[in-house]
């Protein structure tokens, strides 16, 4: 039975819980509050006596569930093998049912699902977002603070939206001479509206290969926020419309360049459509295709390292949470970047902690996200190196935030941006 369908699914997994206490030592919430409603055998003891009717889901006991990064540090770390992921979206799920959706979440929401509304949006946004931005000088990438806190953390540095969108740069087919394949890139929101240069990176690389590229313009947002913070409905409808946009232009393969996204796409649309007929099948058949950038790179088109030059880097490698532990990829992007000339990878102290970003978790807490990624940023200076690798946009914003304000001089990219870096210096 599908998590985001009941309770009930997740009874097993409650059940394997011992109360043994081993994810607190791994817990980023804990690791800051102390409290027990942060860590997973909290949260599993309220879902226990909610399932058993001892007590109801209020909306206070849906904001205990919030606290949670979904970092799934709990189940790597769990003896008795407890997928606390499932526990917390079941959850989640339980709570939207029975609280509703947050008003705020619920217009988000609602403006995700209209996709050519949504863009409209981000295009006035883009025009006018200096009203509420102020540009801060960095001279590795667009920033920009809060020019009034909102009460989403007015310390936080975010990446300014980007003029043009990326689905609005290429055209849908990005052809080449002689493919060897055909290949789909779903590029998510942030890649889509603010990190272009990661997109324009991961097609940079594909040609490469010789692979045709195609961006299939019905494409929109995963339905990750909505399905992490239980709007089954609206995860359901953003699924169902990606999956037909892809399906119509068909491809050998699926790529992306976002941890969540890959989950969406590997993991999550076919349990969101576990009771759909039409479309359960088309999300099996798509997940079996889709790969994280760095897992294509080196498993399924190995890329070419003839043509690669010199990129005289200093890199430290952060792995995000539902890449490392949501997809088993960490040694990938690795490889990717001990292949680059001039590049040295120097290891963080623990580059699988989360930084704390999460999505909206760090807006519904602000004050936490940035206690934790202060641990990452602190890690981060300790290498002295120059670049912060990772996989994901939303850690790249979170990772962006903290060595801005601390005042480090670290440029932050995807690690297939200094790929296609090191094509370019090959060329010159
Ligand atoms: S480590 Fe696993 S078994 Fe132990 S309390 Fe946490 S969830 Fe339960
Ligand atoms: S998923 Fe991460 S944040 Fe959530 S309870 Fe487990 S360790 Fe803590």
């Amino acid at each position: 039975m599908s998590v985001y369908n009941s309770l009930d699914s997740i009874t097993e997994e409650l059940h394997k819980c011992m109360k043994c206490g081993n994810c607190q030592a791994v817990c980023p919430i804990y690791k800051e509050t102390r409290q027990e409603v942060g860590v997973a055998r909290g949260k599993i003891s309220l879902a226990e006596f909610i399932l058993s009717g001892e007590i109801e889901m209020t909306a206070g006991m849906a904001d205990r569930f919030s606290l949670c990064t979904t970092c799934m540090a709990c189940n790597t770390n769990c003896p008795c093998g407890v997928r606390f992921d499932k526990i917390i979206l079941a959850a989640r799920a339980e709570a939207v049912r029975k609280q509703g959706v947050h008003s705020v979440k619920k217009i988000a929401f609602t403006a995700l699902k209209m996709q050519r509304m949504f863009d409209f949006g981000m295009k006035a946004g883009s025009i006018f977002q200096g009203v509420g931005l102020k540009r801060i000088p960095n001279k590795h990438s667009r920033m920009a603070r809060m020019r009034v806190d909102i009460g989403i953390g007015k310390e936080k540095v975010f990446p300014m939206l980007a003029g043009k969108t990326l689905r609005s740069e290429f055209p849908e087919v990005i052809k080449v001479k002689n493919p060897k394949m055909r290949v789909a890139l779903f590029t998510g929101c942030m890649i889509n509206y603010f990190y272009t240069d990661m997109g324009r990176a991961v097609v940079e690389v594909l040609a490469e290969q010789d692979i045709e590229v195609i961006i299939p313009k019905g494409q929109g947002c995963c339905g990750i926020p909505a399905s992490v913070n239980g709007d089954v409905v609206s995860a359901r409808v953003m699924a169902k419309r990606n999956l037909r946009a892809f399906e119509k232009l068909g491809a050998d393969a699926l790529v992306v360049a976002c941890s969540s996204c890959g989950t969406a796409w590997k993991h999550v649309f076919g349990e969101l459509l576990e009771n759909d007929p039409e479309f359960k099948g088309l999300a099996d058949k798509w997940a079996g295709k889709s790969y994280d950038i760095s897992e294509f790179l080196i498993h399924k088109v190995p890329f070419k390292k003839e043509g690669l030059g010199r990129v005289a880097r200093k890199v430290t490698y952060h792995d995000p949470c539902h890449l490392n532990r949501g997809q088993g990829i960490y040694k990938e992007p690795r490889e990717i970047l001990k292949s680059i000339p001039g590049v040295e990878l120097i290891e963080m102290k623990e580059p699988g902690r989360c930084c704390g970003m999460a999505g909206s978790f760090s807006l519904v807490h602000p004050d936490l996200s940035v206690l934790i990624s202060d641990r990452k940023t602190a890690d981060i200076a300790q290498t002295h190196t120059d670049t912060v690798a990772t996989g994901c946009p939303a850690c790249r914003l979170q990772l962006q935030s903290g060595v801005e304000n601390a005042g480090l001089d670290e440029e932050v990219l995807h690690a297939v941006q200094i790929l296609a870096q090191s094509y370019r210096a090959g060329k010159k």
